[in-house]
Formats: C-alpha cells, sequence, structure tokens
C-alpha cells in the first residue's frame, strides 16, 4: 500500500494497492497514465502485494483453522506465468496443473515436481508418461481407463509408488454459471460416488502394485460465495473414505477443491478464505467425529481467488457512439481490446465494473455500454454502466479483477495480439509475460 498523502484506496473490487490521486488512478503508487504510456494499452496490472497478500491468507487460514499444515495448490489454469508461480512458491503454495503446458510452465519456474498435482479429464499417454518422469506430487485420475494407462506408462518406465488421486463427482451443485459447476453428475468430471464408478476406480487401484493411492478429491465447482456447499462435498468424500479404510484400503489425504468466490462488482463480498477454513474445518472433524476415523491430510485448490482481484485491466477509449433506439439512445465506448482479452462476459454472462482511470470529471454521468473492438456485435465487455458524459476517445478505462481467466482465455481473435501483464510493486513495474507483437503472430505462419 502506497503511503502516500491525500490517497484514497479505491476498495472492493479493485487490487488492494489501487488509489485515487487528483482523480487519476495509481497501482502501488504508480500513476496509470505513466503505466499505460510505458506499457501501452490494454494490459493487464498486476498488484503483486495484493496477490501475496491473498495466498498468505488461504495458507495461513487453513494451517491454524485445521491446526496442521494444509496443502494450498493454486490452480494455475486461472493465470500461469513464470513470475507468479515462483512468488506463490515462495509463500508455501503448491501448484496444480492440468495439461503439460501448465506442467512445463510450473517446472520452469522452478516449482519441485512433488508439490505439483496433474489434473484433467483426457490427459495423453504423453502427458502421465512426462509427469512420471519428472515425478509429481499427485496424479488426479478422472477416469476407469486413465487408471489402466497410468499404470502402463508406469510399468513403461519401470516406475513404482505412483501417487494418485480419484476425483470425485460428489453430486454437490454449487457455483455460479453451469459450465464452472463440477460436481453434479451429468457432466464430463470426475468419478460418481453414487453410482459406484468410484468405489470400482478406488479399488482398481488398491489392485494395481504400481500405484499408489494417496487420497479422494472433490472440486465442486467455482466462484462459490458460500461455504456450505464446501462442507457439503466434504462430507460425502469422508463418507466414502471410511467405508474403504473399513476394507483396509487406507486413505491419507482429501483434497477439497478450489471454487472460492471473489467480489466483481462494488459492494459485492468474496468468500473470507478465513470463514471457508472455519466452516470447513468444522464440518470435516465433525464429520470424522460421526464416522468414527482420523482426520485426513487436507488440501485445497484456490485458483481465482489468488489472483483475480490482484488484477486490473487497462483500455484506452476509442471510438464513442450515441445510438439512437426506439426508446431513448445508447452510448457504446469501444476500447482497444475485448472478447481477446475478457471473454468471460460472453461465456459466462460475467459482470466487471470499470471506471475513468486517467482524470477526474465535474461532468455528470451517462449509461453506457463498453464494447471491444472485435468482429461481433455480442464484443461487450460491460453492457450496462455509468461513466462520465466527458469521456472522450483517449480516455483510459480500467476495469476490475480481471486476474483470473482474463489473460489465461485470451486469443488472437482477429489477429490481436495478446495483452502483456505488467507485474507492479510500490518499487518498480515490469512485465512478466510480454506483450505479443505482429511478428510473434506471423511467427507461426509457415506459408
Ligand atoms: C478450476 C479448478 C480449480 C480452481 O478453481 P477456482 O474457481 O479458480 O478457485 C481447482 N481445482 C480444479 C480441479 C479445477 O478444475
Amino acid at each position: 500500500m502506497s503511503a502516500q498523502h491525500g490517497t484514497n484506496p479505491l476498495g472492493s473490487p479493485w487490487p488492494a494497492s489501487a488509489t485515487l490521486v487528483g482523480g487519476e488512478v495509481r497501482l502501488a503508487g504508480h500513476p496509470i497514465t505513466k503505466l499505460a504510456d510505458r506499457f501501452g494499452t490494454p494490459s493487464f496490472l498486476l498488484d503483486v502485494d495484493d496477490l501475496l497478500t491473498r495466498a498468505r491468507a488461504f495458507k495461513t487460514a487453513f494451517d491454524e483453522e485445521f491446526g496442521r499444515s494444509v496443502g494450498v495448490y493454486y490452480a494455475s489454469k486461472a493465470f500461469s506465468s513464470t513470475a507468479v508461480l515462483r512468488w506463490l512458491r515462495d509463500e508455501g503454495l503448491k501448484v496444480d496443473c492440468s495439461t503439460a503446458g501448465e506442467l512445463a510452465v510450473a517446472l520452469a519456474a522452478g516449482v519441485d515436481p512433488a508439490d505439483i498435482g496433474l489434473h484433467g479429464n483426457n490427459k495423453s499417454r504423453a502427458e502421465l508418461t512426462w509427469a512420471v518422469e519428472v515425478g509429481v506430487g499427485r496424479i488426479i485420475v478422472d477416469s476407469l481407463a486413465e487408471i489402466d494407462l497410468l499404470d502402463e506408462v508406469a510399468a513403461a518406465l519401470g516406475a513404482s509408488d505412483v501417487p494418485v488421486m480419484v476425483r470425485l463427482t460428489t453430486g454437490v451443485h454449487a457455483g455460479g454459471h453451469e459450465f464452472i459447476a463440477t460436481a453434479h453428475e451429468d457432466q464430463k468430471f470426475g468419478l460418481s460416488v453414487a453410482s459406484g464408478a468410484a468405489r470400482q476406480a478406488v479399488e482398481r487401484i488398491a489392485a494395481l502394485p504400481r500405484l499408489h493411492l494417496v487420497g479422494l478429491h472433490s472440486h465442486i465447482g467455482s466462484q462459490i460465495l458460500a461455504a456450505d456447499g464446501f462442507a457439503n462435498a466434504a462430507r460425502v468424500v469422508l463418507e466414502l473414505r471410511a467405508d474403504l479404510q473399513g476394507e483396509g484400503i487406507a486413505v491419507p489425504e482429501v483434497d477439497l477443491g478450489g471454487g472460492y468466490g471473489i467480489a466483481y462488482l462494488p459492494g459485492e463480498q468474496e468468500l473470507d478464505p478465513r470463514v471457508a477454513a472455519e466452516e470447513l474445518a468444522a464440518a470435516v472433524r465433525a464429520e470424522c467425529d460421526r464416522l468414527g476415523t482420523d482426520v485426513p491430510e487436507v488440501s485445497i485448490e484456490p485458483g481465482r481467488a489468488i489472483v483475480g482481484p490482484a488484477m486490473m485491466t487497462v483500455y484506452e477509449v476509442g471510438t464513442i457512439k450515441h445510438v439512437q433506439l426506439d426508446e431513448g439512445s445508447r452510448v457504446y465506448v469501444s476500447v482497444d481490446g475485448g472478447m481477446s482479452d475478457n471473454i468471460r462476459p460472453i461465456l459466462y454472462g460475467a459482470n466487471y465494473t470499470a471506471r475513468l482511470a486517467n482524470r477526474s470529471s465535474t461532468a455528470g454521468s451517462m449509461p453506457c455500454r463498453i464494447v471491444g473492438k472485435h468482429c461481433e456485435s455480442g464484443d461487450i465487455l460491460i453492457p450496462d454502466i455509468d461513466l462520465p458524459q466527458d469521456l472522450r476517445a483517449g480516455d483510459l478505462l480500467v476495469v476490475a479483477a480481471t486476474g483470473a481467466y482474463g489473460r489465461s482465455l485470451a486469443s488472437n481473435y482477429n489477429q490481436i495480439p495478446r495483452p502483456g501483464v505488467v507485474a507492479v510493486t510500490s518499487s518498480e513495474a515490469r512485465e512478466i509475460v510480454r506483450r505479443e507483437t505482429i511478428e510473434d503472430l506471423l511467427r507461426l505462419d509457415v506459408g
């Protein structure tokens, strides 16, 4: 946090170090106009202190509430870069990957393979081979076929004791949009507890001497704002664990997944990691008590809640168009990015907030629609928002909470180079993911 006099923190959902000085947004003391001049627009701006504070909050809350070390696996699909993974590793976090590419970034960051988990509902033989070769700490299997494939891979490598978790479908429905809820039965992830597929998977693993069952895994969805969904899923997992232990199959660990929700709009409340940890620890203890089992090792996998609020995107305003409608009119404010750097509004109907960032304005406000520069009428970032009436081309807009599933879901649609990611602390601002150039686009085009 900048200690400068006269600065006002912008508050939620803006990064913790975002302040206003004379109407201009600053991040960790750096004026937005300077950052935009130096790094261009659009850019993702990462508040490094906010990121680290969030990582620490999860690790501390879960360790304290469970009274032991809880594995906090950062779900790197939310945003992955070597710098971020290194910083999070230094805060005691581990890393979740779900593809060879994400694994490559984690290894390039110097993350200990033993601290990496590999997910995925369709891992290839090559991905499994690589994971076993480097010695990732856990492979979370997602189908019966994958168990046999993994056993083949282990045999080919002469590997033994390959650590395996089973991804369960617990039947608990939680989270925002249907496409990010992942524990109801009719979807592609996991092995169903209700149908017996999960138990079959565990028994299969127990029968294969090269594989070593380290735990059960549940991930119920994303952008979840109430802790009871996690607790309900935990009960299903713990009950299966108790049954298995009764049969002599040890299940040392339970991973309760990610999905901790954040604030996207002013007035929204994120799921406080302390509250989530408290509720989950209480639920796990009570359920183990009821079942007469020991309390397992526990791990979690937050992605969005670590990186989401710590970034904002800065855009430059271009064309402003007043469109006459049957009733009234609408102001279309175009920015120099759009669905290629933030697909979530179109994909999930996700809501964001924005504000004028480079100056103050005393003009009244007008209802606007912020749109991108792509050749789609659906290329809408924010459908309805009030912005100053004197907004003009060349102004800067910032959009809050774009750190998760923003840059990582970015595309080159319309051959637009993807934005860079700038890490900002009070002492420096530097690109940790370089902005793409036209040369980058052409480099892959081999004619
Ligand atoms: C996506 C995902 C996460 C992270 O979800 P967030 O909502 O970003 O916290 C964790 N675990 C698994 C298995 C996932 O697929």
